[in-house]
């Protein structure tokens, strides 16, 4: 079927959305592939739901060619099985929870690793039935709390969800295997350029787990790697490397002195070095930096004490997913008001341990080392306060930024940082599900064997905006042949009745060839009819125009801005060489 501009359902727009902030955002709406409905919430319209249906139908080609079989799950779900694994509270505000007319509680699903689990186990019971690999391609709800450049970060949106069920561990890595070769597979034939990066496993638990990113600036994941090695990671799933820990006896007392009006770093090491025959740096200072947290389903805020050396800054997001599932929220003037003790720009290990505060450290600080830190009142700090000595940490975390130049954690090279755009998170979930149901396999010697599971996602209508954002240009969108609305784009380029029943003809027979043609044959201007197929980005542009005259016609090619002219005669070959490749 020749789409038509003529009757295509498209209105495209001159102006950028007012609230519209990266390139995808903008160019998808100007180029109506989608409108927004509400915050996070977008209608496709044609041309986007074919770029949509494009990415799924590759993403479940991949998918069908390891072996994993499509199903499909509603996704208004009860609660009772997100009870059972604890999730209905652990989720959050993103979970859309809701009422049915008796009262009944609903959730919108935000991922299926329950419902999976409880399919598998209604229908199998035999170490025979498995491994088995199941997927859907699905919409997804999540009550987000910063929606975000229209479709890439939405509430609701679809995803590709598929689990492994498998009866070990051996089994579980040859599951995982698959699905990371067919995400390669399916991100290449999407046309990114992407990373594999190290994870952590989010709300999901579980242990093994990698991200797909998208290498794009406009990426809310930050990511590292090493300038030596293959180590590349998501920042929030780095591990600083700990330093060896440093014998005690012989290191020098702890000793407070007066400083006066040294609330911050800077100001301290400045006194220090002007007063003392020691030479500091920010780096020899330990920071405490005091955060709140609150566990899923609890009323209550709890104290939390991060110490980390004060040439660095807390990360918000490696705080946060280190804490998982906890609600993490920086003090408030009345928090410091309840809790005197806490002096602010002088809080020291003391008070924190003596008023049970919980306190965790950076893996820097491990015994042995020497610090300057507050000393609890005004004006004062106290230098050598000796870890595993003078205090002794509740533990440590991961929470403090992680900088380019670090070493690598895997100690070859340093680590060089990157923005990107999660499209893919593959995981070991390990038996979390399986224990929560009970799934078990009845194994050859008769005794049941719980069921280890793996769960992987791509976010398909997040991959149309990725694409964009990494597949554009100033007047429009630029579209990877394989996810292309269409092959060819005709313009139809003149009044003239011969150009107009030429530009058909080719149409018709680029039709009947199986190449999918927009035809611009509409009574618009040339100059209309251009800025818009530069801004909707089908690869291949065939203008048919005055050149008949002379026999040819003219092929842009819309990403390189290469155009030639062909024979009129030979067109329709020629286009069908440069689409099949
Ligand atoms: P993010 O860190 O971006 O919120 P996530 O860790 O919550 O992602 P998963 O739960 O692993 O993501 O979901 C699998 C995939 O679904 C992600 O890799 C991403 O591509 C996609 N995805 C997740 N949340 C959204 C969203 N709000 N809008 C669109 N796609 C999403
Ligand atoms: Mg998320």
């Amino acid at each position: 079927m020749i789409t038509r501009m003529s009757t295509l359902f498209l209105r495209t727009l001159r102006e950028d959305p007012a609230d519209a902030e990266v390139p995808s955002h903008k160019l998808l709406v100007r180029a109506g592939y989608v409108r927004r409905i509400a915050p996070g919430i977008y209608s496709w319209l044609p041309l986007g739901l074919r770029v949509l249906r494009k990415i799924e139908e590759i993403v479940r080609e991949e998918m069908n060619a390891i072996g994993a079989q499509e199903i499909h799950f509603p996704a208004l779900l009860p609660k009772e099985p997100y009870d059972a694994t604890n999730r209905w509270t652990e989720y959050g505000p993103n979970l859309f929870r809701l009422k049915d007319r008796k009262g009944g509680d609903y959730l919108l699903g935000p991922t299926h690793e329950e419902l999976f689990a409880l399919t598998v186990k209604g229908e199998y019971s035999s170490y025979k039935d498995y491994p088995v690999m199941l997927y859907q391609i699905q919409t997804k709800y999540r009550d987000e709390e910063r929606p975000r450049a229209g479709i890439l970060r939405g509430r609701e949106f679809v995803m590709k969800d598929s689990y492994s069920f498998d009866l070990d561990d051996e089994g579980l890595a040859a599951s995982y295997q698959l699905h990371r070769d067919a995400y390669i597979r399916i991100f290449d034939r999407v046309g990114l350029r992407y990373v594999i990066v190290a994870a952590t496993s989010g709300a999901m638990g579980g242990s093994a787990s990698e991200e797909f990113l998208a290498e794009s600036e406009t990426g809310e994941d930050t990511f590292v790697r090493s300038t030596e090695s293959g180590f590349a990671a998501n920042v929030e799933a780095v591990v600083t490397p700990a330093p060896p820990a440093e014998p005690i006896e012989g290191k020098a007392a702890a000793e407070v002195h007066h400083t006066p009006n040294t609330p911050t770093i800077e100001t301290l090491v400045d006194f220090l070095n002007a007063n003392t025959d020691r030479k500091f740096t920010a780096a020899d200072t330990l920071k405490n930096v005091l955060v709140k947290t609150r566990q899923p389903g609890s009323p209550d805020w709890e104290l939390l004490a991060v110490g980390l050396p004060g040439d660095r800054e807390v990360d918000m997001k490696r705080l946060e997913a280190s804490l998982e599932p906890a609600e993490v929220a920086l003090l408030e003037e009345a928090d410091f008001a309840a809790n005197p003790f806490l002096v602010k720009g002088y809080i020291g290990p003391k008070a924190l341990q003596d008023n049970g505060v919980r306190y965790l450290v950076d893996p820097r600080v491990v015994s042995g080392t020497a610090w300057v830190t507050g000393a609890d009142k005004g004006d004062h700090h106290v230098v050598d306060l000796l870890c595993g000595r003078d205090f002794t940490p509740d533990g440590t975390i991961e929470a403090a930024e992680v900088r380019e130049g670090d070493p690598s954690p895997d100690g070859r090279g340093t680590l060089v940082a990157a923005r990107g755009i999660e499209i893919g998170h593959i995981f070991q979930l390990g038996r979390k599900y399986a224990d929560a149901f009970s799934l078990d396999a009845l194994g050859q010697d008769g005794k049941p064997k719980r069921i280890t599971m793996g769960s992987y996602g791509v976010g398909v209508s997040r991959l149309v905006a990725a694409i964009a954002e990494q597949s554009h240009d100033e007047v429009g969108l630029v579209w990877p042949r394989e996810v292309a609305p269409a092959d060819v784009h005709v313009v139809i380029a003149g009044k003239d009745e011969s150009i107009r029943e030429r530009g058909e003809a080719i149409a018709a027979e680029l039709d009947a060839a199986g190449v999918q043609v927009v035809l611009d044959d509409r009574t618009v201007s040339p100059g209309v009819k251009f800025a818009d197929s530069e801004l909707i980005g089908v690869p291949t542009v065939l203008v048919v125009g005055k050149g008949l005259t002379r026999g040819v016609v003219e092929v842009r090619d819309r990403r390189s801005g290469d155009r030639a002219e062909v024979e009129a005669d030979n067109a329709v070959q020629h286009l069908i060489d440069v689409v099949r490749g």
